[in-house]
């Protein structure tokens, strides 16, 4: 199978189109159309690379899930709506029962995602997986690192070091069992929570999405933004299956520092917290407050104000990990 033919066969299929892709994948570009009434383009790219960001022999559905998944997290991050994507794809080997699965999976979730492929690259060489993400926001609504400001909450949704769990499950090679497949589909098919930052931007001051762990993406708000902050570890949404799989004490220590949750963590002022706390509700996501903005430049565990140690590395990649 040749290029040309690879990607017709598996990318340019005619899935779901929308009305301001005036053309799509086939020619040198594609050819868009923006909103007329002064969104910004908001624009993010996201790269896996197996044996750096996945398990050599990890299922090609998996790999997609993961991959639009975090890379719509930015987005969702930046209270973006999705609008297009883009994917470059680096093959070892034109695999047509790996292509099916992965090209099926992408399409799925991007359609759930409410994002359209239109373009990308096919070559040859170690597996390597990379997609670009577009999407529109209103200027004043999105939701940057730098706009934190001292006594903000702050607020992540969801439950955190689930994924982290995941990915344990699989370093230990425990066989797929249902006690560990919701902390597996946490780690592989991300939640990018679009609809959330969209509602909640309006009432919040700085956002951001955990890739890094809870510690490490608070960090770079409170940097951005001139601050320090407190978290106590006592408040962190932790899920029942994360404790019964590791304990509250690693349950802890991965919702700090674990990465890849891909849950928001944004910030407010404490008058917003009721009204926050409904519209999380009705869209039935979890949202807690787990610390405040204060000055200082370091982020500091704190339990009721009395300062604790706990690990507290994010994943870092070119750094030390402790
Ligand atoms: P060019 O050589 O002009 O860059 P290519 O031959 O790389 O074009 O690609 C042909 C068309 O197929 C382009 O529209 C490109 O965007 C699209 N394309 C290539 N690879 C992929 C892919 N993996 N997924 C989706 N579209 C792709
Ligand atoms: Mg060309």
């Amino acid at each position: 199978m040749g290029e040309f033919e690879l990607i017709r066969r598996y990318f340019a299929s005619g899935g779901p189109s929308r009305e301001d892709i005036a053309l799509g994948i086939g020619d040198d570009c594609a050819l868009l159309r923006a909103p007329t009434d002064g969104q910004q383009l908001a624009v993010s790219i996201d790269t896996l690379v197996e044996g750096t960001h996945f398990l050599p022999g990890t299922r090609a559905d998996y790999l997609a899930q993961r991959l639009i998944g975090a890379a719509v997290s930015d987005l969702a991050a930046m209270a973006a709506r999705p609008a297009w994507f883009t994917l470059a794809l680096t093959l070892p080997e034109a695999d047509p029962h790996w292509l099916d699965l992965f090209s099926r999976a992408l399409a799925e979730r991007a359609a759930e995602l409410d994002i359209v492929l239109v373009g990308g690259d096919t070559t040859r060489g170690p597996l390597t997986l990379s997609v670009q993400v577009h999407g529109w926001v209103t200027p004043e609504r999105a939701l940057k690192r730098s706009g934190a400001r001292d006594g903000d909450l702050v607020l992540v949704s969801g439950t955190l070091g689930d994924s982290r769990g995941g990915l344990q499950t699989l370093l230990d090679d425990e066989p797929d069992q249902p006690s560990n497949a919701y902390l597996r589909r946490r780690f592989y098919r991300p939640e990018p929570r679009i609809g959330l930052a969209q509602a909640l931007a309006p009432y919040a001051n700085s956002g951001i999405d955990i890739s890094d762990g809870l510690l490490a993406d608070l960090g770079h708000i409170a940097r951005s933004s001139g601050l320090g902050a407190s978290v106590d570890p006592l408040l962190l949404p932790l899920s029942d299956e994360l404790i019964a799989s590791v304990g509250e004490d690693r349950a802890r220590q991965w919702a700090l520092s674990g990465g890849e949750d891909f849950e928001l963590c944004l910030t407010a002022p404490a008058d917003a917290l009721t009204i926050c706390l409904q519209l999380a509700a009705e869209r039935g996501v979890r949202l807690t407050c787990v610390g405040h903005m204060q000055p200082g430049d370091d982020v500091l565990l704190q339990e009721d104000g009395v300062s604790v140690q706990l690990d507290r590395a994010g994943y870092d990649h070119f750094g030390e990990t402790a």
